[in-house]
C-alpha cells in the first residue's frame, strides 16, 4: 500500500482505544528501511520507555509520531483519529505532542520563561499575563524560578533539559515525547532530569521515552518495547521485560547493560 492510498473499506479498522495507536509504519531512506511495520499503541496515563540499540529507529519512530518524518506506509491515530492523513494540518497535531530531544532544546535566544510559555501564546493562544503565571509556578516547581528571565546558556545543562520539559508540558499534550533526554548531560545532571520525569510519569503524563537508562525504564516505565533493527521484537510490561525476556535478541542487548 503507498502512502496515499487509505486503507480499503472492508480492511480491519484499527483499534482506536488509546492516546496513540500505530499501525503498519514503515520508513525508509532510500534503500534502507528503517520502521519496518510497527504497531504499537499507547493508553492513557501510560509510561512506556522505547529501548534498542544505536541506529534501531527509536528516534525516527518518535519523529513519526510528531509527523516530523513522512511515512511511507502506515496509519497513525492520535485519540482515536488518523492524524497521517495528507489533510491533516500537522501543526495542529504537533500542537497536542510534547517533545524533547536529546539536545538544543530551548531557544537560545528566548528568556527561559519566554521558552516556556512560548508554545501557549502563540499556539493555544493563551493571554501573556495567564501563561506566564502558569510558566512561573511551572519553573518554581523543578526550582528555577529564578532563572525565569535569564537565557537558556546561564542555566546548567540538567537546567536545560528540566526547562525543557516543563516547556513541553505546559500546553497540557495529550501525549510526551523524549527521546534520550539525559543522554548528552554530566553524569551528575542525569539524575536531576530523570527525577523530573519520574514525578511527570507518577502525575499521569502519558509518556514515550527513548532511553538507554535501563534501571529508570524498569522502575518508571509500565511497559518496555525493544526495537530491533526498525521491528517490535518485544512489548512487554516493564518488570517482565527484565526480569523473563522471550526474545534471544532482547536476553542479548540487555546482556550489554550487566
Ligand atoms: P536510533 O534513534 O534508535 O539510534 P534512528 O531512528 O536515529 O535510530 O536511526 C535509524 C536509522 O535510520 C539509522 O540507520 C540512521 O542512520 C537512519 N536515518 C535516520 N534519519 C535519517 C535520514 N534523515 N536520512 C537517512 N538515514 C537516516
Ligand atoms: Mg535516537
Amino acid at each position: 500500500m503507498s502512502r496515499t492510498e487509505r486503507p480499503a473499506a472492508d480492511a480491519p479498522a484499527p483499534v482506536a482505544a488509546g492516546v496513540l495507536s500505530l499501525r503498519g509504519i514503515r520508513r525508509a531512506f532510500g534503500d534502507h528501511v528503517v520502521l519496518r511495520g510497527i504497531d504499537l499503541d499507547v493508553a492513557p496515563h501510560e509510561v512506556v520507555a522505547l529501548v534498542g540499540a544505536s541506529g534501531s529507529g527509536k528516534s525516527t519512530l518518535l519523529r513519526t509520531v510528531n509527523l516530523l518524518e513522512p511515512i511511507d506506509d502506515g496509519v497513525i491515530l492520535l485519540g482515536g483519529a488518523d492524524v497521517s492523513d495528507p489533510r491533516v494540518d500537522a501543526d495542529r497535531v504537533r500542537a497536542r505532542i510534547g517533545v524533547v530531544f536529546q539536545h538544543y532544546n530551548l531557544f537560545p535566544h528566548l528568556s527561559v520563561l519566554d521558552n516556556v510559555t512560548l508554545a501557549s501564546r502563540l499556539v493555544h493562544r493563551v493571554p501573556r499575563a495567564d501563561a506566564e503565571r502558569r510558566g512561573l509556578e511551572l519553573l518554581a516547581s523543578i526550582g528555577l524560578a529564578d532563572f525565569a528571565r535569564s537565557f537558556p546558556d546561564r542555566l546548567s545543562g540538567g537546567q536545560q533539559q528540566r526547562a525543557a520539559i516543563v516547556r513541553a508540558i505546559a500546553t497540557e499534550p495529550e501525549l510526551l515525547l523524549l527521546d534520550e533526554v539525559t543522554s548528552a548531560l554530566d553524569p551528575e545532571l542525569v539524575g536531576e532530569v530523570l527525577a523530573l520525569v519520574r514525578s511527570l510519569a507518577e502525575g499521569g503524563t502519558t509518556i514515550i521515552m527513548a532511553t538507554h537508562e535501563m534501571a529508570f525504564a524498569r522502575e518508571v516505565a509500565d511497559r518496555v518495547v525493544f526495537l530491533d533493527a526498525g521491528r517490535i521484537i518485544e512489548d512487554a510490561p516493564a518488570r517482565e521485560f527484565f526480569e523473563a525476556p522471550r526474545h534471544a535478541r532482547t536476553r542479548e542487548f540487555l546482556a550489554r547493560f550487566r
